[in-house]
């Protein structure tokens, strides 16, 4: 029997890493290894081999490479960031302002900072998944040391308006950083012209491997230490590189923002079929999230009537890999903290299922998810005790 060809559409997830950036890497794992803190002629070699990677990642974000730090993805960079000023300007102010969709690295970092005795206010967001800005300015106080707002959210793909919280940030002297982890490769980014102090990016989020990504922290920001040990990562994030993994992080960064509008322009067009087939072809379906602000390869959908959870394994069945708005918690399933957030009703949220297109996708793709796809919600919504066909 012929392999089913695995339709991947979990790119929010992770991505696989693009072939060019393994063969940039390989040398790296042998022949390169030395040591970049060392003086000899293979040391110097990895060393530069960093620099020409960071190079590129400012290149990237309108930054320069001395403001680009390099940690093990983009959880520890959430987490260094906002500890480390929280930390670093506690004298200052013990206030932090950040949004109720935010990425777990994000919410529960802010929890733990509560714990130490910082006021967060989770501003809450319109329902696309848009934090109002005059919420944003009533928020802030006298205290307020640093917002966090994600550039796009990984569940809904909602855009923010990151511009003009920038702006709001720099005008009452409040640090900003973005969670841009799933914006990188999608949407152009230029941190001057945002005004935005710190960014965290991971590589495994566009076509680069996984355990790599990093930090942006404007010149001049204040801000604690992550790792304390060797001088590595001007002292800042002690610890030997992850000599090969920087390096396909640079060749990822550059892979994925040489073209962006042409990715974006295919990638949109099997989306926006995949979704108009979906809306035509299913009823009692409604797309999360906001129409034009949202990330060209990301569809959420409600199914009425229907179990997230349940869709996602028989979808499995026919090498369809998807997720669910909800994420699954030690055992319990709770319904996602961003369709709750955007108002939808307990049972519509955990009917959700989350579609990201990307590079592994081809037009036999979108064919194939809508032939199962009804399918599968029909048979679901046949065991539904709540579901009359006539509805
Ligand atoms: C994936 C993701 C993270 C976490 O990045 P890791 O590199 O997997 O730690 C953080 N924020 C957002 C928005 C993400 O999508």
């Amino acid at each position: 029997m012929e392999k089913k060809r695995l339709v991947y559409m979990d790119h929010a997830a992770t991505t696989m890493t693009h072939s060019e950036v393994v063969r940039t890497m390989m040398p790296y794992l042998n022949e390169r290894f030395g040591n970049p803190s060392s003086i000899y002629g293979i040391a110097h070699e990895s060393k530069e081999a960093i620099e020409s990677a960071r190079q590129k990642v400012a290149k990237a974000l309108g930054a320069d490479a001395q403001e680009i730090y390099f940690t093990a993805g983009g959880t520890e960079s959430d987490n260094w960031a906002l500890k480390g000023v929280a930390f670093a300007n506690k004298k200052k102010g013990n206030h932090i302002i950040t949004t109720k969709i935010e990425h777990h690295a994000v919410l529960h970092t802010c929890q733990y900072l509560e714990k130490q005795g910082f006021e967060v206010t989770y501003l809450p967001v319109d329902a696309y998944g848009i934090v109002d800005l005059s919420e944003l300015e009533k928020a802030i106080t006298d205290q307020t040391i640093l917002i966090s707002v994600m550039y796009a959210n990984n569940e809904i793909g909602t855009i923010q308006p990151i511009a003009e919280i920038g702006k709001i940030a720099s005008e009452h002297e409040i640090y900003f950083h973005t969670d841009a982890v799933q914006a990188i490769g999608n949407i152009p980014i230029d941190v001057e012209a945002a005004n935005i102090d710190l960014l965290s990016f991971s590589a495994h989020k566009f076509y680069g491997p996984k355990g790599i990504g990093g930090l942006y922290i404007r010149k001049g920001t204040r801000i604690d230490n992550l790792l304390h040990g060797g001088g590595q990562e001007r002292k800042r994030r002690a610890g030997t590189e992850n000599i090969a993994g920087i390096v396909g992080l640079g060749k990822a960064i550059e892979l994925a923002t040489a073209d962006i509008d042409s990715h974006n322009l295919r990638i949109r067009a099997m989306r926006d079929r995949l979704l108009a087939g979906i809306l035509g072809q299913i009823p009692h379906t409604r797309l999360n999230g906001h129409q034009e602000k949202r990330l060209p390869g990301n569809l959420n959908i409600s199914f009425e009537y229907i179990e997230g959870e349940s869709m996602l394994l028989l979808l499995d069945q026919y090498g369809i890999c998807g997720s669910t708005g909800s994420a699954c918690t030690s055992g319990s399933l709770e319904p996602s903290h961003v369709l709750l957030a955007i108002g939808l009703p307990h049972e519509i949220a955990h009917g959700s299922l989350r579609l990201t297109l990307g590079d592994a996708n081809r037009e036999e793709d979108v064919d194939c998810v809508l032939e199962v796809l009804p399918k599968v919600v029909e048979r679901l919504r046949s065991m539904s005790p709540l579901y009359r066909p006539d509805q």
